[in-house]
């Protein structure tokens, strides 16, 4: 019996005992490909002797101190690293220790920034249906799932959903992908407008959408527009690049692939890849201005910030990436993989949609092509996959997300950028057995 309640409810579960690149051990001897790098997480692998070293130096130097007290240089050089390769505009950095954590900072810092610039009537967020910003009260009124906001109404803060960029499911007939990518912007402009100009606080998106759709790229041109309308109505962008950033999709953040930058961007995820909970708030110059002149400081903290472990982790992480020139496999490895499921996929009857950047791939299933109706949920078709990869020592991402009202299903695969051709070639054929 457990006294784990994540184990009490998913039971049966086998044990993790060893992680070596690709593959994670359990306790019977069994070895299953991280196709998923967990969820998005593990972008170099398991075990990697560059991070394991540096965490080894770090532990025997000092694993923790108080923010409140002491500044540590590994904390000082990741913020270093994370600036010089930030998005244009983007200039402070906010550490934390996982997504929702950064998700909730981002919106705070919004909402503290029009109180420093006397807009105090700012106070609502817009949001996208299908999106998944984390599950601390505020991120989960954010976030877009309704089934996974609903029992905890009222929610804290005032979020308004508009529609997701999500070409497959919502790009008319006879429409270019560039018209649908303006009109679905739109949705934005009319919300803000029916709220009320001076009310709308931010607007918070993930760039290529994740964990509830399914690896779901932007139409091109819709984010260009998206930044016109915020910076129109004075209403902040925050992008959330939590599970699509840090590489996973070929360029270090995905906003660079859509030409704009935000004002506030959440990282975490790859940012440690694993080896320690770790995330961040980028902030503008002039957000941190404004705290600057204002209060002078932001009004949030957690005990665990700037934690020399994670700080260590994340520095060691994006050093490797780096060093080893890893942006231009996840590019040649995630065209490999697409072109791997385009062939193993293309012509099966229930995948309706393959879709994906870089090492940040989906198909969308559906017991229809034609009218592309998704399965009925009660069949439960991404757990039946999941259980049949994992029965094949293989890790996806399956999950159910809601398509205008009824369930869905998608597989997303984000294994980790150090996979070769061989390692893709075998995660595809162990899905196609999967599915
Ligand atoms: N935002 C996005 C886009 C995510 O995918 C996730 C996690 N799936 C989160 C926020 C929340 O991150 P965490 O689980 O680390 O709190």
């Amino acid at each position: 019996m457990t006294h784990l309640l994540h184990r009490a409810i998913h039971s049966r579960l086998p044990v993790a005992v060893r992680g070596e690149g690709i593959y994670i051990h359990d306790s019977e001897g069994k070895a299953y490909i991280d196709a998923s790098g967990g969820a998005a997480v593990s972008c170099l692998g398991h075990s990697h002797p560059d991070v394991l070293k540096a965490l080894h130096e770090q532990l025997d130097a000092i694993a923790y101190a108080h923010t409140g007290f002491f500044t540590t240089d590994v904390a000082e050089r990741l913020g270093d690293r994370l600036i010089e390769d930030a998005p244009a505009g983007l200039e402070k950095v906010y550490l934390v220790s996982g997504g929702s954590e950064a998700v909730e900072a981002a919106l705070k810092m919004a909402r503290q920034y029009f109180v420093e610039t006397g807009e105090h009537g700012r106070r609502h967020v817009i949001a996208r249906r299908q999106s998944y910003h984390g599950n601390t009260l505020g991120a989960l009124a954010a976030g877009g799932n309704e089934w996974r906001r609903t029992q905890f109404r009222p929610l804290l803060i005032e979020t308004h959903h508009i529609s997701p960029c999500y070409a497959y499911r919502h790009q008319h007939e006879g429409e270019t992908a560039e018209e649908y990518g303006e009109r679905a912007a739109r949705e934005l402009e009319e919300k803000i407008l029916e709220l009320g100009e001076d009310l709308v606080m931010a607007f918070i998106a993930e760039p290529v959408v994740g964990a509830t759709s399914g690896a779901v790229p932007p139409a091109p041109g819709y984010f260009r527009k998206i930044r016109e309308i915020c910076d129109r109505y004075g209403v902040l962008l925050i992008l959330d690049e939590v599970m699509c950033g840090m590489g996973r999709t070929g360029t270090l953040h995905a906003c660079e692939q859509e030409g704009i930058s935000p004002d506030l961007m959440t990282i975490a995820k790859g940012l440690g890849g694993g080896y320690q909970p770790i995330g961040a708030v980028l902030l503008s110059g002039r957000i941190f201005e404004a705290f600057e002149q204002g209060s002078g400081f932001f009004q949030h903290g957690h005990t665990y910030m700037g934690h020399p472990m994670a700080a260590a982790a994340g520095l060691a992480v994006q050093e490797v990436i780096r060093r080893d020139g890893l942006l231009a496999n996840v590019v040649a490895m995630g065209e490999h993989l697409a072109d791997g499921l385009a062939k193993r996929f293309g012509q099966n009857a229930n995948v309706g949609d393959i879709r994906g950047r870089g090492l940040f791939q989906a198909i969308e299933l559906v017991e229809n092509k034609e009218t592309k109706a998704p399965f009925d949920p009660v069949l439960k078709v991404n757990a039946h996959i999941k259980r049949e990869a994992m029965d094949r020592g293989l890790m996806v991402y399956p999950m159910g997300g809601t398509i205008d009202g009824r369930e869905g299903d998608h597989v997303l695969i984000a294994p980790p950028f150090i996979s070769t051709k061989g390692d893709i070639e075998a995660i595809v054929d162990r899905l196609g057995a999967a599915v």
